[in-house]
């Protein structure tokens, strides 16, 4: 993302390694309307990072493809 570039604020889908590897859903961002680059808040980021860390059970759990770029 560079500053030239035009950006709008709205929900996004971001993963995290906190606790453990997470989807999390519906997040505020502001999203880079040329390269698609998510900026989440410091605020948010602690919220994702304390839900987390919290008991909450996933509204869903997904099977995630594992590639490595180095067998490229
Ligand atoms: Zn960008």
């Amino acid at each position: 993302m560079k500053s030239i570039e035009k950006v709008r604020e709205q929900l996004a889908k971001g993963e995290f390694e906190f606790s453990h590897h997470a989807v999390v859903e519906h997040i505020p961002a502001i999203v880079c309307e040329q390269c698609g680059e998510k900026i989440f808040s410091r605020e948010v980021t602690e919220k994702v990072r304390e839900l987390l860390h919290s008991e909450q059970e996933p509204i869903r759990t997904v099977e995630v493809d594992v590639f490595d770029l180095a067998q490229v």
